[in-house]
This record gives C-alpha cells, sequence and structure tokens, in this order.
C-alpha cells in the first residue's frame, strides 16, 4: 500500500511520491530553546518521529533525511537570559540539554541533522542577498523586508484572505514598512542585544529566515516533507515558502506540508495563568514516557487531543496489558518479520489510532492461540513486539515506575491511605472493616500481604 499523507497545500490526502526515493527529506520546525518544553512542544516531536520510521521502514534507514532544527536565537531568549543574568549561550546550551533529555525519555529517534540556527547565519545572509538582488526584498532603516507584493502567489498555503493575514501576523505598524505584510528578514541590535556582522549592519535575523536557511544547507532548495504545529501554518511557513521560492527560483520548496492539531488539558488551552500548563518533565516524574508517547499516537495527528488524567490512566492500563504480551530483543526463530497491517495503518495518513486498533486485534489472536496452545502464538506475538517497535516503543518490558509497581501517584497514595485505615481497623479488631478494605484494595488490582512483624506489604496483581 502505497503511503497517502495529508496535504496542507492542496487540502487532500495524496499518495506520496518522493523527488528521489534514494533520498527521502523531511524537515520538521523544532523548538525555540528559551524554558523547559511544555508537553505541546513534544507532539510535532512523537508524530514526525512515527513518519521518520515509517519512511525508514519503507525507503531503507540510509535513504531517509531527516532534520528538525533548534531555534536558539530569539527574543524571547534575549529576554530570559536577561532576566536570569547569563549569556544566551549559557542558556540555550541547558534548555536544549533539558529537550533532549526528555524526548529521549518519550523513545524519540535523534533526527539525522539537528541544526541550530546561530551555526547558520551565513546561509541566511546569503538568501537575504539572494533577494534583495532578485528585487524581493529592500532595506530599510537598518532592516531588510521582504517584499510581499513582489510574490504574486504569496499566501497559498493558507489561504487566507489579506484582512485575516493581517490579524494572523499581527503585524507591526513600522514607519520603514512598504506594504502592511511585509516582513522582517533581518533587525539591527543595540550593544545590549545579541548580533552578527551583515551588509546591513550588526544585527539578527528573523525568525522566518532561519528554517529557510537551515532546510537549504541540509536538504537543498526543494525538498519532501515540511512539517509542524497547526500554528506554524501562518505566517511562518508561509514566509518560508515565500523566502526560499523567491530565492531559488522554483514552483515548490516542499511537496507536502503536513501539520498537527494542538494540544489542549482537560478541556482547556494550556496556559500558565490557568495554572493547567504541563512540562514534559513534569509528566516523567508521574509517568513512564511510554505512557506519554502512547497517550499522544492514540488520537490522529490532525485532530486536537484532549490530554486529561483519565486518558492517561486508561494509556498506562493499555500499554501494561501489551507489556505482558511483548517479547524484548528479536525473536531468532521468525526474525524481523514486518508488521503489515500496522505499517499499512501508518501509510494511510499516519493513522495511529488504526495502527493501535490493529495492536488489540493481535493481541487478541495472541491470547486465543495461547488458550488452545497453539504454535502459532509465538510467531503472533513476534509481529506484535516488532509492532510495537515500530511504533517506537522499544523498551516496554522496562515499563516499571519507581520500583513500585504501575501506579501513578494519586493511586499509590490511596493505597497507602487503605493500608494505614485497614491497619488501624485490626487494631481495633474490627475485621469486618479490615475485611472491606482487603476487598477494595483487591478490586483496584492491589493484593496485600500480612507479615509477622504486623506491617502489611502489598503488590500490583493487574
Ligand atoms: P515553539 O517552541 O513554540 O516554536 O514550538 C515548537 C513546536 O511545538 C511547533 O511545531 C509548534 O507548532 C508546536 N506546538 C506548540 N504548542 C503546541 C500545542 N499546544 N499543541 C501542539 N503543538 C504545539
Ligand atoms: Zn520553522
Amino acid at each position: 500500500m502505497p503511503i497517502r499523507l495529508y496535504n496542507t497545500l492542496t487540502r487532500t490526502k495524496e499518495e506520496f511520491v518522493p523527488l528521489d526515493p534514494a533520498n527521502v527529506r523531511m524537515y520538521v520546525c523544532g523548538p525555540t530553546v528559551w524554558d523547559y518544553a511544555h508537553i505541546g512542544n513534544a507532539r510535532p516531536v512523537i508524530v514526525f518521529d512515527v513518519l521518520f520510521r515509517l519512511l525508514r521502514q519503507i525507503y531503507g534507514a540510509d535513504h531517509v533525511k531527516y532534520v528538525r532544527n533548534i531555534t536558539d536565537v530569539d527574543d524571547k531568549i534575549n529576554a530570559r537570559a536577561r532576566s536570569e543574568g547569563i549569556a544566551i549561550g549559557e542558556l540555550t546550551e541547558r534548555t536544549t540539554r533539558q529537550f533532549h533529555e526528555d524526548i529521549a525519555a518519550l523513545g524519540v529517534l535523534p533526527p539525522t541533522v539537528e541544526p541550530r540556527a546561530t551555526q547558520h547565519i551565513a546561509g541566511m545572509i546569503a538568501i537575504i542577498e539572494r533577494l534583495i538582488s532578485s528585487g524581493h526584498a529592500y532595506v530599510a532603516d537598518g532592516h531588510v523586508l521582504f517584499d510581499v507584493p513582489s510574490m504574486p502567489d504569496y499566501g497559498q498555503l493558507s489561504r487566507r484572505s489579506l484582512d485575516e493575514m493581517l490579524a494572523g501576523a499581527r503585524v507591526d505598524v513600522a514607519p520603514y514598512k512598504r506594504g502592511e505584510m511585509d516582513f522582517v528578514l533581518w533587525k539591527p541590535s543595540d550593544a545590549e542585544t545579541p548580533g552578527w556582522d551583515s551588509p546591513w549592519g550588526r544585527g539578527r535575523p528573523g525568525w522566518h529566515i532561519e528554517c529557510s536557511a537551515m532546510s537549504w544547507q541540509h536538504l537543498g532548495e526543494e525538498f519532501d516533507i515540511h512539517g509542524g504545529g497547526i500554528d506554524l501554518v501562518f505566517p511562518h511557513h508561509e514566509n518560508e515558502i515565500a523566502q526560499t521560492r523567491c530565492a531559488f527560483g522554483h514552483p515548490i520548496m516542499a511537496k507536502y506540508w503536513m501539520h498537527n492539531g494542538f494540544l489542549q488539558v482537560e478541556g482547556q488551552k494550556m496556559s500558565k495563568s490557568l495554572g493547567n500548563f504541563l512540562t514534559i518533565r513534569q509528566l516523567l516524574d508521574d509517568w513512564p514516557g511510554d505512557v506519554l508517547r502512547f497517550n499522544m499516537l492514540r488520537t490522529h495527528y490532525r485532530q486536537p487531543i484532549d490530554w486529561t488524567l483519565q486518558s492517561l490512566q486508561e494509556s498506562r492500563r493499555v500499554l501494561l496489558n501489551f507489556q505482558k504480551h511483548y517479547t524484548p530483543g528479536l525473536d531468532r526463530t521468525y526474525g524481523p518479520e514486518a508488521p503489515v497491517e500496522l505499517i499499512d495503518a501508518l501509510s494511510d495518513d499516519l493513522n495511529t489510532p488504526s495502527a493501535i486498533a490493529v495492536l488489540h486485534e493481535m493481541l487478541a489472536a495472541i491470547v486465543k492461540l495461547e488458550r488452545a496452545n497453539d504454535p502459532e502464538q509465538h510467531r503472533v506475538r513476534n509481529r506484535f513486539s516488532n509492532a510495537l517497535r515500530l511504533l517506537g516503543f522499544a523498551n516496554l518490558d522496562q515499563l516499571q515506575h519507581r520500583g513500585m509497581g504501575n501506579l501513578d501517584k494519586a493511586e499509590e497514595s490511596k493505597v497507602d491511605f487503605l493500608i494505614a485505615a485497614r491497619l488501624a481497623a485490626r487494631k481495633a479488631k474490627n475485621w469486618a472493616e479490615s475485611d472491606r478494605i482487603r476487598d477494595e484494595l483487591a478490586a483496584m488490582g492491589i493484593a496485600i500481604k500480612d507479615n509477622k512483624d504486623g506491617t502489611t506489604s502489598w503488590e500490583v496483581k493487574r
């Protein structure tokens, strides 16, 4: 089955035909490293990791190049570094390291290249010079601006009206701009602000030009897939297209544009003021990374996700059940047999909910074969384990959480509370209450054992 992907550029699901199947190329906008990444930032990282794995499976690991950048020059970074009284390099080193630790725990493969914006300033200047000399950009008041009316088909990706574009871009009304929609390619830096020498004086790049330069350097003037969150369609991706196409004169920048939907928490937009802002790091304190990854993949990438405690608990329950039938490492007898049904599900615009349904079907088949003592169970089990590995669950056998059994914090404190209440009931010789609590714990899947020394230990039986 060929891969089909929804292309934001055409608003249709299209068959994926790479420009060069021996060199499949994908660029995804990475994080701006100024603070811990939140769980919404993890969504594109996980979604495009699944696509990377699928492409490697189909075209071969050596024939796929995945570039995901680090934005390490940005005014948010400058402001944070100033408030902490440290150099921007120190801040971005620290936050990049934190980002790497977080996403490694989510089972994400490193991209082929992870370029940093600060290492591509020369490429940015080269593109801007091309844009100026071809009449698509102009210098004004120490700034260089992209001349939007110079590109007749500007706006193809977002398909917005001029009014909508103006509202979406939150354009600054600046006296040096020729047109309202014109956007910054280069801006001047004062003595306190980081800057680089350029033909237009000491300054720093605008945000959009960074990705045009990094994708050009590592993937070329045209490539296959460009991805990011839905919020990036406008203005970021629209402006990347404008810069790259006008600098190099091609009808496309990337053939397929893919965007993940937004993540919200318990039905609300995530925000610091609502107190529902979740960093990946905080979540990893309470949940194994595999559970976070699985919870992300239960929703199709284009749909919004509602991230809830209940869905996390459900994800953990399902994964624990999968774990019981998972074989770590390759089964030598059956080898790397490809899980065809799972690949088909992913090939349909990365349909991870249907890939998970395939896993449930395989599991049901394994259980049936086990009951019948049928040796075919080993083959299905091998395919099931390969399927889980393809989805990025390589270490399911280590899905133990803090050595305490497989409970989250809330459940753990409930167990502690019930055990204390039961000990108190026993002390008061209230045997009926003590038995009732034992039954309540059993219903939660907790088996308890009274020890000779008067203490009680417990283990998770589910
Ligand atoms: P940023 O660090 O803000 O540039 O964002 C990095 C990536 O995370 C981009 O692809 C964004 O589109 C994506 N992103 C940010 N917030 C969310 C969210 N709440 N849900 C899904 N994706 C998000
Ligand atoms: Zn970008």
